[in-house]
């Protein structure tokens, strides 16, 4: 292990303004913290921090990076907390560890690596500052390294899961000296048998005098010599990871592999990279189809080499890449190169290309606080990454809302939803969803989506899907209405209604179906009127028609129209965007006294206190929500329904709809409940602000001669 000065000298040896005190500060406190617990391997476990802390050092990385090392599991696995790191080692290490707290916490949600896609992206979103990732990246390699004193059954699943997850990501930021070894460790983990005999064949090879890689090395030095390049040629046999790869993807046999060596050629600068492709390309024949100019066009993680394929010295099929030092150095360490290189050099890295994203960013970039500030890994922030409860991740649009996540894992959901669990806890759906969140979906199959979801869903998915709905609920409302309207007319004239006479009149109102007639007539395009006379060519409209219109009956649509674009409901105590709706039973108002009942599938009902249909719910207080109006309730227009008895008068339907309108009521619904020679009793749905507002109307219609008994309804 490490010892305490070895580390800080470490640090020292490329960083002399490494804050030495704090260095050692974190590496007692991390010894102290983790105490007497052990690693798999018998090892102390602080053994685990400082080795990390070891591999950073090997990125260059701040003293920041390597205190926040030290410190990355306290806060996880010790009594640690962030403010104690904030206080004893400043907020930037207290937010790195944090950051990495919270990437343990993430870790143990996924379940399945078959979204290793989403669960990639969904880490490096969270890894706000890159230190994060970086540190993440040390912490695995060390698992790995150690990972042969873990038991076999968590080996296989750490494995699988460093191949699915983690040797890509550090691929994804150019590490490709920690995605090799990653990727070896997992590979002879795996497949050991595979490895294995990848292993013996590289040794038999080499037994058998047939490692000539020192002979092609010396021939392919001598070459750029004779042509006054200055160059440094090494050669390696590729691992057997990457050999075992290209087994697969070519369904080759070891023997067919006949690249299984590769040479590098160095040099300073690229005008000199393409001279040396040259000189390679004269002397030996190259294999088609194996040139790759990544220094014209670079890999999306900002790789940039020259690779060839030729039949080379020795006669051997060898691969050749060729690469200045800069462009090697960022290739094996990648985004921690840039910083190393931002540390160094300051504002000289401008003609410095690296990960596409980050491409303008760091030209402008011109020291390293900057540098860092601008490389908080934003490739994904519009993206929130979101568990199921299996632990498979959705990956949704930023401001997306547990809607939006019920309808990405399946309309059905979607339409379905009632409520959902964000970390276990009842939250609203229009809760804006963040990276990591675990979401339960609560459904009902009696729920329908609702209009009240268009205002904050943002996926596609479940707009389309609820204006779908509310489209075709529409127009059955409008149906239903219109038949309503037209068999009262029909009844209400003495006339037999019925659908084979609408069915001949079709195409007086560009009909297809009797529905669309109704649909017409419920939305108010076609009055009953209309459709009266079409069907009785002829026939004289009683007295009544007069009084009926002047009645100033507001279309369905119009009502609708309120419902959709009103403010949310104003009343107090409700679980934001809860369902909500008001009992027909009782049609509260602001003023009445009110409470919530919540329903099997349809959200809160608002009820008056004194409401009759209340009793039912007497048994299950927990259904019972204490609610209140909010201060401007009244500013939303609310139903009321009143019972009226009226004479059967001419001209009494007028004077009633005449003494509403005058009190700035405005008649939304009016049914003939019974009708005799003497009185007709009605139930009418009156739009007024409040409840004072409903008790004036009431009070004008007692005073009125044509009313002979009003009352709000109750049932
Ligand atoms: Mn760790």
């Amino acid at each position: 292990m490490l010892r305490q000065y070895e580390l800080v000298d470490l640090v020292k040896s490329y960083d002399p303004d490494a804050d030495e005190d704090a260095l050692n500060r974190a590496y007692v406190f991390a010894m102290k913290k983790h105490g007497a617990q052990l690693r798999a391997s018998g090892d102390p476990y602080y053994s685990h921090p400082v080795e990390v802390a070891g591999i950073l050092t090997k990125f260059k990385l701040d003293s920041s990076s390597i205190i926040a090392g030290l410190l990355h599991d306290t806060v996880e696995d010790t009594d640690t907390t962030v403010e104690e790191v904030k206080s004893l080692f400043g907020e930037q290490v207290a937010q790195i560890v944090d950051g990495l707290t919270k990437l343990a916490m993430i870790e143990q949600k996924s379940a399945n690596n078959k979204q290793a896609e989403n669960f990639r992206k969904l880490l490096l979103a969270m890894s706000e500052d890159i230190r994060v990732l970086l540190i993440k990246l040390a912490d695995r390699l060390h698992n790995m390294r150690t990972l042969h004193f873990c038991k076999p059954e968590k080996r296989a699943r750490i494995a699988r899961e460093t191949l699915d997850i983690y040797a890509p990501l550090a691929e994804r930021i150019g590490m490709q000296e920690v995605k090799s070894e990653l990727e070896e460790i997992a590979f002879a983990e795996l497949h050991k048998d595979a490895h294995d005999s990848i292993v013996a064949r590289l040794n038999f090879l080499r037994e058998q005098g047939s490692n000539i890689v020192p002979k092609i090395i010396s021939q392919l030095q001598k070459d750029m010599e004779d042509n006054g390049i200055k160059a440094s040629v090494s050669g390696r046999e590729k691992t057997p990871y990457s050999i075992w790869r290209k087994m697969q993807q070519k369904n080759a046999s070891f023997e067919q592999l006949s690249d299984i060596m590769a040479f590098r050629i160095t040099v300073d600068d690229i005008a000199t990279c393409y001279q040396a492709l040259g000189i390679v390309h004269s002397k030996y024949h190259m294999v088609p189809r194996r040139f790759k100019d990544y220094i014209s066009t670079p890999k999306p993680n900002g790789y940039k080499s020259i690779h060839t394929g030729v039949i080379g010295p020795e006669n051997t099929r060898i691969e050749i890449q060729i690469r200045t030092y800069e462009m090697h150095e960022i290739a094996e360490k990648g985004v921690a190169a840039h910083w190393a290189y931002k540390q160094g050099q300051k504002a000289e890295g401008k003609n410095f290309r690296w990960i596409r994203e980050l491409l303008e960013i760091l030209e402008q970039a011109s020291n390293p606080e900057e540098f860092l500030e601008n490389t908080k890994l934003e490739m994904y922030n519009d993206q929130v990454f979101c568990f199921t409860p299996k632990g498979d991740l959705i990956g949704l649009p930023v401001n997306s809302t547990p809607v939006d996540f019920a309808y990405a894992v399946h309309s059905s959901v979607g339409d379905s939803c009632v409520g959902a669990k964000i970390n276990g806890e009842i939250r609203p759906l229009r809760t804006v969803l963040q990276n990591g969140d675990q979401v339960e979906i609560l459904t009902s199959k009696a729920q329908h989506p609702s209009t009240e979801w268009e205002r904050f869903v943002v996926t596609g998915k479940a707009k389309a899907a609820i204006r779908r709905y509310v489209r075709a609920y529409k127009r059955e409302q409008f149906i239903t209405l219109g038949q309503e309207i037209l068999e009262r007319l029909f009844k209400g004239e003495n006339l037999e209604f019925s659908e084979k006479g609408l069915v001949n009149v079709l195409q007086n109102f560009e009909a297809e179906s009797i529905d669309d007639i109704y649909a017409k007539v419920g939305e108010g395009l076609v009055t009953g009127w209309d459709v009266l006379k079409a069907v009785y060519p002829g026939y004289k409209q009683s007295k009544l028609e007069k009084v009926v219109k002047s009645i100033k009956v507001p279309s369905f649509k119009k009502v609708i129209k309120k419902e959709r674009k009103g403010e949310p409901l104003k009343i107090k105590g409700l679980i934001p965007g809860m369902a909500v709706h008001f009992a027909g039973c009782c049609h509260p108002l602001p003023g009445d006294r009110i409470v919530g009942i919540v329903t099997t599938g349809k959200g809160v009902a608002v009820h008056t206190i004194d409401c009759k249909s209340l009793e039912k719910y007497a048994d299950e207080p927990e259904r019972w929500l204490d609610i209140a109006w909010g201060e401007d309730a009244e500013s939303d227009m609310h139903t009321g329904r009143l019972k009226i008895m009226l004479s059967n008068e001419p001209g009494s339907l007028g004077e009633l709809s005449n003494l509403v309108a005058r009190n700035n009521g405005n008649i939304s619904n009016l049914n003939i409940v019974y009708r005799t020679v003497s009185y007709f009793e009605l139930l009418v749905d009156i739009e007024v602000k409040d409840l004072k507002h409903l008790t004036d109307i009431i009070a004008a219609l007692k005073a009125s001669k044509v009313v002979s008994y009003v009352s709000r309804a109750t049932q």
